[in-house]
C-alpha cells in the first residue's frame, strides 16, 4: 500500500514547532483536547445516523475509551464516532482553517520577542496538535462512519505527515501519542499511570455526556482481563442544581464548548418550567474572538433536545446583538430533527430568545453594579457589539442604555447617559455628544471649541455603531442626543437680543466676504454663514441637522448606495 508524504501548511508548521518546543506548564490540557474532539465526533454521528437511518454505521455503543501501554510508553484515545475520510484527514489534520489561529500566531511571534510566550499559549485552544506537547510521534487511524476503508496519519510534529490507506481500521478515531521519554525529575507528568489520567479526565472532562473508559491495570499475569470502568459522571450540567456544581466545573464546560482556554467573564443559569420547559447554561466570555466582526463569525448557542446534541451555532436563541454569548440550551419538547428553518419560525423559540435576551441583559446590569472592574472589560470587549442592539431592538432598547457607557471630556471612564444627565448644566436641555474616528480627531476637532470653552459635556463617540443608534435612540429622559456637528448649536439658552442684534451687524459687516466665499464653494456648501460655535478655528464644515453625517455618507458610499 503506498505511503504519500505531505508538507504541512505554514501556520500548522508553526504551531507545531510551539507545541513541541513548548514551555507551556499544564501539559496535562492535551487530554482534554483529544477527548473533547472525540466527544464532537460522537455528537456528529448520533446526529447524521438521526437524519439519515440509512447511513451504515453502528451507534449502539457510542463511547471514548483510553488505553495505556507502560511498556512501549503509549497513550491511545479512541472513539468510535463520525471518523474521518483520507481527503477530511489532509484537510482538517494538515492544515489550520480557523483564522483565529492565524492571528494567534501573530501576537504569540510577538509575544515571544517580549518574552511572555507562555501567558498566550495559555489563553488559545490549539487542539490536536496540543497531543505534541507530550508526545515525540502522534498517530491517527480513522474510518468514516459509512465508508469502508480507513486512513492511518502519522506525524513527527516535523514538516512533513504521511497519510496511507488502512483497510483494518474500526469506524471512529484512534489517536495514539508515543510519549517522549519519561522525566525522572518530575513524576507528575507520567501519562502512562492510569491514576493520573482517572485524575485528568475527573478535572477537565467530567461533564462529557459520553462514557470515557479506560482498563485498569491488570492484577497480575493470567488474570482475566479486567472490566473497563467509566471515569467521569456525565452529568450534563445544565441538568443539575447549582449547588451541585463547582465553578471549575463549568469553567471546563465552556473551554469544551467555546474551544477558550481562558476562564468565562460570567456563568448564566436558567431554568424554565412549564409548557415549554428547557434548560440554559450560558457563558460571557472574558476576551471577544477576534472575529467577531466579520461577516462568517459562527455565532449562537449549542442546541441540545432532551440532552441529545442537536446544533452548534444555533442561531434561533439569541439575537445578534448578542452573538458573543456562548452555551448550551437544552429543550425537552423539540423534536430531535428539528431544522435551523423550523426553529426560526417556532414561536416556543421566540419565546425563548425573548426570555434570554432579557436574562443575559439582567446579568450584565447585576455585573455592573456589583464590580466595576468586571463590568469595564466587558464593555471594552463587547460593547460595540451590544449597541447593535440599541438599534435593532427596540424592546429591549432601555434595558442596553442601561448598561451602556460612552467616552466623554469630563470623566476618566466611561459614562453611562444617567451620569451624563446628573452632570448637566443648569438650563442645559440636550446631552451632546461627537463622532468620528478616534478620540484625538474629535477632541481637536473645531466643533469642540465652544463646548471646551463652557465647559459642557460631550460624549466622545467613535464606533461606525454610534451614528446610527444615537438616531435610532433620538433622546434619553427627555433629553435630546444632539450632534455638536448638526444644525444650529445654542448654548446660552435663548439668545438674548443683544446679541442677535450684535450678529446681525456683524453679518451686515461681513456681507463681502460672505459672499465671495459662498461662490468660490458654491459647488460643495449650501450656505456660508458667520457662526457663534468657534472660539479658536476661523471655520468650519456644518451639516443640517437632517444630513447624513461624513462617517456615514462614507459607509452609504462603501454599500455602493
Ligand atoms: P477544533 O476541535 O477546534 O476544530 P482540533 O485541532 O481539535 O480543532 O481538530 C481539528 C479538526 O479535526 C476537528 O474540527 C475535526 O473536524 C477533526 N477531528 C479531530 N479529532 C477528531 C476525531 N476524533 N474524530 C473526527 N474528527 C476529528
Ligand atoms: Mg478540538
Amino acid at each position: 500500500m503506498t505511503t504519500e508524504t505531505f508538507e504541512f501548511q505554514v501556520e500548522a508548521r508553526q504551531l507545531l514547532q510551539l507545541m513541541i518546543h513548548s514551555v507551556y506548564s499544564n501539559k496535562d490540557v492535551f487530554l482534554r483536547e483529544l477527548v473533547s474532539n472525540a466527544s464532537d465526533a460522537l455528537d456528529k454521528l448520533r446526529l447524521e445516523k438521526l437524519r439519515d437511518d440509512s447511513l451504515d454505521a453502528d451507534v449502539s455503543d457510542l463511547h471514548i475509551r483510553i488505553d495505556v501501554d507502560k511498556d512501549a510508553r503509549t497513550l491511545t484515545v479512541r472513539d468510535n464516532g463520525i471518523g474521518m475520510s483520507y481527503e477530511e484527514v489532509g484537510r482538517l489534520i494538515g492544515t489550520i482553517a480557523n483564522s483565529g489561529t492565524a492571528t494567534f500566531l501573530k501576537e504569540l511571534r510577538e509575544a515571544q520577542e517580549g518574552g511572555d510566550a507562555e501567558g498566550l499559549i495559555g489563553q488559545f485552544g490549539v487542539g490536536f496538535y496540543s497531543g505534541f506537547m507530550v508526545a515525540d510521534e502522534v498517530t491517527l487511524v480513522t474510518r468514516r462512519a459509512g465508508e469502508s476503508q480507513g486512513t492511518r496519519w502519522t506525524s513527527r510534529g516535523e514538516s512533513t505527515y504521511t497519510l496511507e490507506r488502512a483497510d483494518d481500521a474500526p469506524q471512529g478515531t484512534s489517536v495514539t501519542l508515543h510519549l517522549k521519554p519519561a522525566d525522572p525529575e518530575n513524576q507528575l507528568h507520567d501519562y502512562t499511570s492510569p491514576w493520573k489520567i482517572r485524575e485528568i479526565v475527573k478535572r477537565y472532562s467530567d461533564f462529557i455526556t459520553w462514557p470515557i473508559r479506560m482498563v485498569p491495570e491488570t492484577a497480575g499475569e493470567g488474570d482475566a482481563a479486567p472490566e473497563p470502568e467509566t471515569l467521569n459522571s456525565m452529568k450534563a450540567l445544565w441538568a443539575r442544581s447549582r449547588d451541585e456544581v463547582s465553578d471549575d466545573e463549568y469553567h471546563e464546560l465552556y473551554k469544551h464548548i467555546s474551544h477558550d482556554w481562558r476562564e468565562p467573564l460570567e456563568t448564566i443559569r436558567l431554568q424554565a418550567e412549564g409548557t415549554f420547559e428547557y434548560q440554559a447554561l450560558l457563558f460571557v466570555p472574558a476576551h471577544a474572538p477576534h472575529d467577531l466582526f466579520t461577516r462568517d463569525f459562527q455565532r449562537g448557542v449549542q442546541l441540545y433536545v432532551k440532552r441529545v446534541f442537536i446544533m452548534d451555532d444555533c442561531e434561533a436563541l439569541l439575537p445578534p446583538y448578542l452573538r458573543f454569548v456562548k452555551g448550551v440550551v437544552d429543550a425537552q419538547d423539540l423534536s430531535l430533527n428539528v431544522s435551523r428553518e423550523i426553529l426560526q419560525q417556532d414561536r416556543h423559540i421566540r419565546m425563548m430568545q425573548r426570555r434570554l435576551t432579557k436574562k443575559v441583559l439582567s446579568t450584565i446590569k447585576e455585573i455592573k453594579a456589583k464590580d466595576a472592574d468586571r463590568y469595564a472589560t466587558f464593555w471594552r470587549e463587547f460593547g460595540t457589539a451590544l449597541k447593535e442592539g440599541l438599534v435593532t431592538d427596540s424592546e429591549n432598547r432601555d434595558a442596553i442604555l442601561a448598561v451602556s457607557s460612552f467616552a466623554t471630556t469630563h470623566a476618566a471612564e466611561p459614562t453611562t447617559l444617567a451620569q451624563y444627565v446628573e452632570r448637566m448644566k443648569d438650563g442645559q436641555d440636550d446631552i451632546y455628544y461627537i463622532t468620528g474616528e478616534s478620540r484625538e480627531s474629535i477632541e481637536n476637532s473645531p466643533h469642540m471649541e465652544v463646548f471646551r470653552d463652557k465647559g459642557v459635556e460631550v460624549l466622545l463617540l467613535t464606533d461606525a455603531v454610534d451614528e446610527v443608534w444615537v438616531d435610532a435612540v433620538g433622546e434619553y429622559e427627555g433629553k435630546k442626543l444632539r450632534s455638536v456637528a448638526k444644525g444650529e448649536i445654542d448654548l446660552d439658552g435663548k439668545s438674548d437680543e443683544k446679541a442677535d442684534g450684535e450678529r446681525e451687524k456683524q453679518a451686515e459687516e461681513y456681507a463681502g466676504l460672505l459672499g465671495w466665499m459662498q461662490e468660490q464653494l458654491d459647488e460643495d456648501i449650501k450656505e456660508v454663514r458667520l457662526s457663534a460655535r468657534l472660539t479658536v478655528s476661523p471655520a468650519c464644515v456644518v451639516s443640517d441637522s437632517h444630513d447624513l453625517t461624513p462617517a456615514l455618507e462614507n459607509m452609504y458610499r462603501a454599500m455602493g448606495q
